[in-house]
């Protein structure tokens, strides 16, 4: 049994130092959610110590900065957006908080904290939080607006994904009203550096496609260190093989420094996410991410995303 808003609200107004945090490797939503709720909570409680922690993802300046925080952690909240799993939180004191709050969206297979809200029907944590505020009748200012449109936007892929909801745009066209610049921020988010363009060029060359619609495609160290990418700029590939018709499902494996695959998983309505928990991962039915630790792992992803599509 999950908690309500109001506990969520009651928990908050006890504590003089917030902080907030998300998941490693962050993308708009992780951010969004964070840094959204953030801006609510100073805009609220002005006279709290309100924080978000965590790395400063350079692909997303656009969106935010961390801060900094000097007080205690053992005196403090923490609230963890968009993180199913302990290892995933980026912030390894978390655990020694005062009292923790999970606030999520994906399946909840790791129920820690104190306070548990989640709901894997929401296509985005920055849903949650904006429906958190207008149900608690919390004001939510302009930045915090562009930051949760931000992670709305991001994960549902502009509103296209399966996860949009009748709620995901009514929620959306709230945080519209707000006094931010709606074009810009679309803008920055579906923009990418040359480089970038050259690996999707990559990709559609490269791809390898069963008979039944399963795809995959393996960046090396290498090729990323000739086309002078880093990991997290594979996040603006890992959606290029669904533009493809027949592709159903898919794979990107990224090779890391020590060797091991990232795996990012995709798929168009076929649920992918076993395959994930199986190697190490997790994630959404139709977004997932894993690992393989040796080219015979990954191998065997590849087996079992073919059989998926069958
Ligand atoms: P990514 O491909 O990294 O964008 O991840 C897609 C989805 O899978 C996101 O919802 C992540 O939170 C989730 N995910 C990625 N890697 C892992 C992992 N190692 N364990 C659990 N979930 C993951």
């Amino acid at each position: 049994m999950y908690n309500t808003f109001n506990e969520i609200l009651l928990k908050i107004a006890e504590y003089d130092n917030i902080i907030i945090l998300r998941h490693q490797n962050p993308d708009p939503d992780a951010i969004g959610s964070q840094c959204g709720l953030r801006e609510i909570l100073r805009a609220n409680f002005p006279e709290k110590q309100i924080c978000s922690l965590g790395y400063d993802e350079p692909t997303l300046a656009y969106l935010t900065k961390m801060d900094e925080f000097s007080g205690d952690v053992s005196d403090a909240l923490i609230i963890v957006c968009d993180t199913a799993n302990r290892p995933r939180i980026d912030g390894k004191f978390w655990s020694n908080a005062d009292c923790v709050i999970k606030i999520d969206h994906h399946p909840n297979d790791d129920s820690y904290g104190d306070l548990i809200y989640v709901d894997d029907s929401a296509s985005s944590v920055s849903e949650i939080i904006t429906d958190f505020a207008l149900k608690t009748n919390l004001e939510i200012p302009a930045e915090a607006a562009r930051l949760l449109y931000a992670g709305i936007i991001g994960d549902t892929g502009r509103f296209l994904y399966p996860s949009t909801s009748p709620k995901t745009l009514s929620l959306a066209a709230k945080l519209a009203e707000k006094d931010f610049d709606r074009a810009l921020l679309g803008r920055m988010m579906t923009s990418f550096d040359m480089k970038v363009a050259r690996l999707q060029g990559y990709v559609y060359e490269n791809l390898v496609i069963s008979a039944n619609g399963a795809a995959c495609v393996t960046l090396t160290q290498e090729l990323l260190k000739s086309m002078n990418l880093k990991d997290s700029e594979t996040a603006g590939i890992v959606g290029v093989p669904g533009n493809i018709r027949d592709i159903k499902s898919w794979a990107v494996f990224v090779e890391q420094p020590d060797g091991h695959y990232r795996v990012r998983m995709r798929s168009k309505t076929i649920p992918i996410n076993e395959i994930a928990r199986r190697h190490d991962g997790g994630g959404h039915k139709l977004a997932s991410g894993a690992n393989a630790y040796s080219y015979q792992e990954l191998e065997e992803i590849w087996q079992e995303l073919q059989e998926v599509v069958k």
